[in-house]
């Protein structure tokens, strides 16, 4: 790996405008004021260069090849398994499956646990939930006959706490599936709370890190869950790369979800045996490049002190609502930023002006925003509003940034008096 080794020093970093420098995005692309980091991140040379460099120099099927450049491309993946299980606190990385995201991390639990419920048992989710973690449990729910229920949210789209417990006394829930940080609102949820309420009431849980491990961080072990998701790509590693983290036990229980090569310990005319976990659920060939590069990712993010990035997007939060409540005509969704609940995100509506009539005129200002329900329709219609506005904050993030939104809104606002 001389090449990724030579591009990065050890030195700490710190989140801001100085390091988009280390983003090819803001030196070499388009250099965008861009506000749509929960969709994804932009990547740091370091990440692109390991991936050109695994494709380059250590380019053979993984876990396949007797030949030396196929050792060499397995032991960087399993290194990279091994990295990953570090950031989030497991205790093995035979806990770390890779999958393409949160998504199909999502779907391999409800497809692989499928023989845990019986008809009428029910799983407990959250109005704040993104469509990934609500669809794939109502397909499961079809199947087997279950129901899916929710847990309410308040008017300034905080998870309700009394109708959490109410509804894990009275539904007993065999799965609870909740997010730590949500993609529409930037709630920060009380994680900690809802996974040992549920786990007290005798639910597995399976938490949505898709935001939360960027934002926030996890100890995965301190926190109890039973799985935890997320994807490679909103936390500055490649696309088509995400991890589901599971409890050992619960792995082992797990049916596989595909069939292939690599998932079997042998293979006859009359049927297969599977292979130990995690192999068991990475059948095919495994995006064996990316999950490197997101090993990359994870070392870059190692390079920041986590309370940097803590304070860094709480602080433009701050800022971008101090901006927001002064612009007429201007609505905020969310916990607010005095609330300490709300990170990394903003949502907002503007009278008289549709979200994606506004993300168009930021566009032509080179302004990236994302507009409309953010895959969270059950939130929004909670909320009473169809579509919104969201900005979302990475570690390249920076009051510049806020100013030309302001700009944005004003002109808005008299193209659509
Ligand atoms: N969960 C949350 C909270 C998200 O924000 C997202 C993506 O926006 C997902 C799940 C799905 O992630 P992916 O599309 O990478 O699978």
């Amino acid at each position: 790996m001389k090449r990724a080794e030579r591009t990065v020093s050890d030195s700490k970093l710190v989140p801001g405008l100085e390091i988009r420098s280390l983003f090819p995005f803001f030196t070499e692309g388009p250099a965008g004021c861009y506000l749509d980091s929960a969709a994804t991140t932009q990547k740091p040379a370091v990440v692109l260069d390991t991936l050109r460099n695994v494709l380059v120099h250590h380019n053979a099927n993984v876990h396949r090849g007797a030949y030396r450049l196929s050792a060499e491309a397995s032991e960087l993946y399993d290194q990279a398994r091994t990295k990953i299980a570090r950031m989030i606190g497991a205790k093995s990385e035979r806990s770390i499956v890779f999958v393409r995201g949160a998504t199909e991390a999502i779907n391999l639990v409800a497809h692989s646990s499928e023989q845990l419920f019986r008809p009428g048992d029910t799983i407990l989710l959250t109005l704040l939930e993104h469509h990934s973690n609500i669809v794939p449990w109502q397909l499961l729910a079809k199947r087997r006959g279950l129901s899916v229920a929710f847990t309410d949210i308040t008017d300034d789209g905080q998870i309700d706490l009394n109708d959490f417990r109410e509804k894990l006394k009275t539904l007993k829930p065999k799965m609870v599936a909740v997010t730590q940080l949500a993609n529409s609102l930037g709630t920060v949820t009380p994680i900690a709370e809802l996974v040992s309420l549920a786990k007290a009431s005798g639910a597995q849980v399976l938490v949505d890190g898709a935001q939360g491990v960027t934002h926030l961080g996890v100890n995965v072990e301190s926190l109890g869950c039973d799985y935890y998701v997320f994807s490679g790509h909103k936390v500055y590693g490649p696309t088509g790369i995400g991890v589901l983290y599971g409890r050992a036990e619960r792995l082992e229980a797990l049916e596989p979800f595909q069939g292939g090569g690599d998932m079997i310990s042998y293979v006859s005319t009359e049927g297969s045996g599977w292979a130990e976990v995690p192999q068991r659920f990475e059948a095919g060939t495994p995006a064996f490049p990316e999950a490197i590069a997101l090993g990359a990712a994870v070392d870059f993010l190692a390079r920041f002190d986590r309370d940097d990035i803590l304070a860094h997007e709480a602080a433009l939060v701050s800022e971008a609502y101090e901006m927001l409540s002064e612009e007429e005509g201007v609505t905020l969704y969310g916990p607010g930023a005095h609330s300490g609940k709300q990170l990394a995100v903003v949502s907002f509506s503007i009278d008289s002006v549709h979200p994606h009539d506004f993300a168009t005129i930021a566009d032509t200002h080179n302004i990236q925003v994302r507009a409309g329900n953010h895959c969270a329709m059950p939130t929004l219609r909670r909320l009473g509003v169809q579509a919104t506005v969201r900005l979302s904050f990475g570690l390249y993030s920076c009051s510049a940034d806020l100013s030309a939104v302001r700009s944005a809104i004003r002109e808005a606002r008299k193209l659509f008096k």
